[in-house]
């Protein structure tokens, strides 16, 4: 695949729970019941912290696996997250219940949907639908009041003999925070360079509505890579040790999603035709193999073509709306 490719890390881990960096050990959430969709990271600390819960389906294995390295219901400090969107976040609540010690910290855009996630599962049901919904994400309980806590753009977070620093990223949502482990540098970086799955060598934007925005992804993959020593932990899926090519292939997909939508729209008003043409330029990336499949389902489920191209458009109107000159 040449330069096109992510390193595939990955490919080297076994499921369940793997350290990724000195104290910091991947868990599988299983969200929905499958395996490699979904990453939460536990940081070993004087105060643990859990960032990212996964949804509301993965309460039962991330509390299995928080057992298994020996995080007692009492002692979990921290339960940090990127953002809000359910895959992430949609089982903090649940979490935050059975861990009642642990402060769940979050940007403050998103604390009162997870007050009230109300408007969070509403949208949710609008694009996958209540099946769906239910079957991949689960129930949404919301955080109680005294566990919220609002994190910051450099904010430090103490977990007494080590600490984490939040960075401001939005882009993929406006709420995104990428999370820096000031011992290792390694990076939790969410959403925000993508989605990349075990198997294969493929980096997906994600770029959904309603706040997807080009230039903002690309300032905060480069506040990202500012940051970052020799690690990118995604939260789809485990550690990715290519920082600057990782960053280079995230931002020039970025771009060359965005253009595809771009010239579809100066074509045609209809999404099908516009999914159509993003599908395309999606393939360019995607190989074919044995285990290419699932993987490719994998993608689908975590970031849609059509729900890319949905967000992608929702960024160009709101370019073209507010009269900001187009690149021709
Ligand atoms: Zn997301």
């Amino acid at each position: 695949m040449g330069t096109d490719t992510a390193t595939v890390d990955s490919l080297r881990m076994p499921t369940a729970t793997f350290e990724v960096a000195p104290g910091i050990t991947a868990i599988d959430t299983f969200m929905g019941g499958r395996d490699r969709y979904t990453a939460g990271y536990l940081v070993a600390a004087a105060e643990p912290a859990l960032i990212e819960t996964g949804p509301g389906t993965s309460v039962e294995p991330v509390t299995r696996a928080l057992d298994d390295l020996g995080v007692a219901p009492d002692s979990l400090a921290h339960l940090v997250l990127t953002h809000i969107h359910l895959d992430h976040a949609g089982g903090v609540g649940a979490i935050a219940r059975r861990f009642p010690r642990a402060t769940v910290w979050v940007h403050e855009r998103g604390a009162r949907h997870l007050a009230d996630p109300t408007r969070l599962v509403a949208s949710a049901e609008r694009v996958y639908g209540p099946e769906r919904m239910a079957s991949l994400f689960g129930p949404v309980e919301p955080v109680p009041g005294d566990q919220l806590r609002v994190l910051g753009d450099g904010q430090v977070l103490s977990l007494g003999d080590r600490s984490l620093r939040a960075i401001d990223t939005p882009g993929h949502a406006s709420h995104h925070l990428a999370i820096v482990d000031e011992t290792t540098e390694v990076v939790f970086t969410g959403d925000a360079l993508g989605i990349h799955v075990p198997n294969l060598p493929v980096l997906r934007p994600a770029t959904p509505p309603p706040d997807f925005d080009l230039e903002l992804a690309i300032a905060s993959i480069e506040r990202i890579r500012a940051a970052a020593g020799s690690t990118l932990l995604f939260a789809h899926f485990g550690p990715i040790s290519d920082v600057d090519r990782t960053c280079d292939l995230a931002i020039r997909r970025l771009r060359e999603w965005t253009e595809a939508v771009r010239g579809a729209m100066r074509r045609t008003t209809d999404l099908d035709e516009i999914v159509e043409v993003l599908s395309r330029e999606a393939a360019r990336e995607v190989v074919t193999g044995a285990e290419a499949q699932l993987d490719l389902d994998r993608l689908e489920t975590l970031a849609g073509i059509r729900m890319n191209a949905m967000g992608i458009a929702r960024y160009l109107q709101k370019l073209d709306a507010d009269g900001e000159p187009q690149p021709s």
